[in-house]
């Protein structure tokens, strides 16, 4: 069952502060409190997913579409080109926030990308 206590539900609801990079109507993106890259990025849903499973069982098409397709954006607007993306699903997978979210790690950052803010 989902927790409505988990703290990206908190960050969406602005009851907990975040560097937010990108929102949209359905999507929040933030920074990782602890990267693990040079560039550490959260995509998150705004909806309560729980993980991945939950998320496309329940999306629709559109919202799996547009979410995919934002990640792909924000890693380019954040001068990424070369990343990795991970969502963990489970504890025994690493996830610890169970509102479903994916992780952008991009090692190398394109500061050119970043200026011409693409
Ligand atoms: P996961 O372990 O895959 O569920 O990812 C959860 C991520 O959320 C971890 O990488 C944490 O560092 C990150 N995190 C936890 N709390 C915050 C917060 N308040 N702001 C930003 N990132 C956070």
């Amino acid at each position: 069952m989902y927790d409505k206590n988990n703290v990206f539900a908190k960050i969406i609801a602005g009851e907990i502060a975040a560097e937010r990079l990108y929102e949209d109507d359905s999507i929040i993106a933030i920074k990782d409190i602890k990267p693990e890259a040079i560039l550490h990025i959260l995509v998150i849903p705004k909806k309560n997913y729980i993980d991945f499973a939950d998320f496309t069982k329940k999306a629709t098409t559109e919202e799996i579409a547009h979410y995919f397709k934002t990640i792909a954006s924000i890693a380019k607007a954040n001068g990424a080109d070369e990343y990795r993306i991970v969502s963990n699903k489970g504890t025994s997978s690493g996830q610890s926030v169970f509102h479903f979210h994916t992780h952008i790690l991009s090692g190398s950052i394109n500061q050119e990308l970043i200026n011409k803010n693409l």
